[in-house]
């Protein structure tokens, strides 16, 4: 694959990230004057933690995954938007997608002004990897796969993923939001390949098997070199009302 730094847009890479005092103390106060903060105790009186530590502890152990491999999302629907921001210029790069499947790529990239090549699924619902692949030029810097589908609800075939996760020279983004309705979170667990290929992005939620829609909890998981590039900063410490912002620092 190419390295992160020719895949993520140029003006993201050399982003300077906004800083403030929070991102720099670790310590707690009743009163934060500097962030204007009430003193009266009102309920949601301070910005949130920066780093969302709190809430990725918890899912790190939920889910056996180091806390730098995770970025939390407004729902997963956000890191979709969000990837495309960090990755593709607009009216120059384009994502591939299967057809059918989940419509928020098509709206994601439609609000960036991103091109989306769509490519149908077989006449049996599995990927066409081939066409995929063949599919992709220089300008493909996402290539999404939704497994099990939204809406024919089949999971691919493990090969067909791994052959294109080995074969795109982009970043593949596999949406596993209906991942706990199967068995294949136990027989070839993505959490495990995301330690071995650096150009895998892992989409989950909190929305579908959880039942907690309400929340807009989602979130991200990236492999370990992905991960310290990609940092995600929430402005919450309740779920339900995350704002992100994403920092990218590829140096
Ligand atoms: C519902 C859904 C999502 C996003 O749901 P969020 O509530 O934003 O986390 C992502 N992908 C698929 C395939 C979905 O069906």
């Amino acid at each position: 694959m190419r390295s992160l730094q020719e895949l993520v847009r140029p003006n993201i890479i050399s982003l300077k990230p906004y800083s403030s005092a929070r991102d720099e103390f670790t310590g707690e106060a009743s009163v934060y004057l500097d962030a204007n903060e009430s003193p009266y105790n009102a309920p949601y009186n301070r910005y949130p933690d920066p780093y969302q530590r709190k809430l990725k502890q918890k899912i790190s152990e939920l889910k056996q995954v180091e806390v730098d491999q995770i970025f939390l999302g407004n729902g997963s629907d956000e890191p979709i938007d969000l990837l495309i921001k960090a990755f593709c210029t607009p009216g120059i790069d384009n994502i591939i997608s299967i057809e059918p499947t989940y419509g928020m790529y098509q709206v994601a990239a439609d609000i960036n002004c991103i091109e989306v090549k769509r490519i149908p699924l077989t006449a049996g619902f599995d990927l066409d990897t081939n066409a995929l692949l063949k599919a992709a030029d220089s300008k493909s810097k996402l290539l999404f796969i939704c497994s099990p589908n939204n809406p024919t609800g089949n999971s691919f075939v493990q090969e067909d993923i791994l052959n294109i996760i080995i074969n795109f020279q982009g970043i593949v983004v596999l949406d596993e939001a209906y991942i706990q309705f199967t068995e294949m979170e136990d027989i070839v667990d993505s959490r495990k390949l995301l330690l071995e290929y650096e150009n895998l992005i892992v989409l989950r939620t909190f929305s579908k098997a959880y039942g907690m829609a309400g929340l807009r909890c989602g979130y991200a998981l990236a492999g370990p070199s992905m991960a310290s590039g990609l940092r995600a900063r929430h402005n919450s410490v309740d779920p339900a009302a995350q704002f992100i912002e994403l920092e990218l620092l590829f140096r």
